[in-house]
C-alpha cells in the first residue's frame, strides 16, 4: 500500500445516524487499542486515536451527550438516540481523542485483530508519579 502524505478523513458515524464526525487520524488504524478499565471493559469498543484537531462535528452535534466519571478528566461521548459511543478525551492524554474504530465508514473491526490492549487497570494517571 502506498500510504499518502496526509492521511484522508474518516467519515464516522453512530448507528442511527444522528451524529456523523469527520475524522482525521493520528496514525490511520495502527493506534487501534483496547482497555480495560472499569469502563472500556464495559464498553468494549476498540479505539484508534486523533488529534484534539482531527474531530470535525459534521452533524448531530446536539445529539451527542457526555458521559465523565472518576476524576472526570476524561470525556466519553455518546449518541442519545442510539447510544453508541463516537470518541472520548482521553485522561491519560488530553491532548487526543480516542475514536470508535467500528464507527469508521469501511472499516470492520475484525480486520483490526489482534489489537493490543491498554493496561487500564494500572491506569498511568493512577501511578505515582513521585
Ligand atoms: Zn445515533
Amino acid at each position: 500500500m502506498n500510504a499518502p502524505q496526509t492521511t484522508p478523513a474518516h467519515r464516522l458515524t453512530c448507528h442511527c445516524g444522528a451524529v456523523e464526525l469527520a475524522v482525521q487520524l493520528s496514525d490511520g488504524l495502527a493506534t487501534a487499542r483496547r482497555c480495560d478499565c472499569s469502563f472500556c471493559r464495559r464498553r468494549g469498543a476498540i479505539a484508534v486515536s486523533a488529534p484534539l484537531d482531527g474531530i470535525r462535528i459534521v452533524r448531530g452535534a446536539e445529539n451527542l451527550t457526555l458521559y465523565q466519571w472518576g476524576t472526570g478528566a476524561a470525556k466519553h461521548w455518546f449518541c442519545k438516540t442510539c447510544g453508541i459511543y463516537t470518541h472520548h478525551q482521553r485522561r491519560s492524554n488530553p491532548n487526543q481523542y480516542g475514536v470508535n474504530a467500528a464507527c469508521l465508514e469501511g472499516v470492520n473491526p475484525r480486520d483490526l485483530d489482534p489489537v493490543p490492549w491498554m493496561d487500564g487497570v494500572n491506569h498511568p494517571s493512577d501511578r505515582k508519579s513521585g
